[in-house]
């Protein structure tokens, strides 16, 4: 029979090469444990199988949150969800159990500066997140400008490629800033390529009536909107500014 050093010895690389650092941490408490408490043999595989399982899930998705570049507050627990209107709830509840993102569908947010869509945004991408989908969080415009230095780059393809392993897309203030005809190609370029391949949840405070202005010319606004509309649910946010109404609510307070 093996000793209880001569096990340890060869446990060791064995971890390493299954990759179970966990098991590896845990294996001679909780076998003192099993042996105090009589655990069956399978109830202690049972044991440290789960812990390392639970560890990386949590690890994974520490991962996520970090590759995501979310912002951290903004979650649901910190958005009052009884600000919107009960249709709006209704749609968050079906948008948290990310089955929009095996459909490739759309989430697109419109409404007023100030009501809260890129919070809500945000939080529906951290509930994602913590059923393991992999979200980028991104400003329109930080992403047209990373979009413009990989075209300038030559390596477009490669940084779209990169785009498309991610479940879902936030792009975030489509037409905040005015921006050129080169900018807006390579802003439909992304769409083109990403239509039925991977969602987008976009957040934007002009209305498609006004995206003549973001697109330029009517062909490629006509364009860019099908394709983000084809598959889309639409999030009305046209709410009161949370910001306005918390500083007078302050006021009154004072
Ligand atoms: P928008 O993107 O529509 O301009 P934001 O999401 O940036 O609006 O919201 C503005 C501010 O108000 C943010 O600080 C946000 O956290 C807060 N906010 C908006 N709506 C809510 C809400 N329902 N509950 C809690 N905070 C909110
Ligand atoms: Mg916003």
């Amino acid at each position: 029979m093996l000793t209880q050093s001569k096990i340890k010895e060869e446990l060791k690389p064995v971890f390493k090469q299954l990759r179970t650092p966990t098991i590896m941490h845990c294996y001679e408490e909780e076998a003192n444990r099993a042996r105090s408490e009589s655990w069956t043999y399978e109830a202690y595989l049972h044991q440290v199988l789960s812990l390392e399982s639970e560890t990386r899930t949590t690890n994974r998705i520490v991962g996520l949150l970090k590759a995501s570049r979310l912002p951290l507050e903004k979650t649901l627990d910190t958005f009052d969800l009884n600000r919107l209107p009960l249709k709006l709830r209704q749609q968050v509840k079906v948008l948290t159990d990310g089955s929009f993102l095996d459909r490739r569908e759309n989430v697109l947010a419109f409404g007023n500066p100030g009501s809260g869509k890129t919070h809500l945004v945000c939080a529906i991408g951290h509930e994602l997140i913590n059923q393991g989908r992999k979200v980028l969080f991104k400003s329109c415009n930080m992403l047209v400008q990373e979009l413009l230095i990989a075209k300038r780059d030559l390596l477009l393809k490669k940084f779209l490629k990169r785009l498309s392993a991610y479940d879902v897309l936030i792009i975030d203030d489509l037409g905040y800033v005015q921006q050129s005809r080169e900018e807006m190609e390579v802003l439909f370029t992304l769409l083109a390529q990403r239509y039925e391949r991977g969602s987008i949840m976009l957040t934007s405070n002009l209305p498609f009536s006004k995206w003549e202005q973001i697109f330029k010319d009517p062909m490629t606004t006509a364009a860019a909107i099908d394709r983000l509309v084809h598959h889309s649910l639409i999030l009305e946010m046209n709410l009161k500014s949370y910001r306005l109404e918390a500083a007078k609510k302050q006021k009154t307070q004072e």
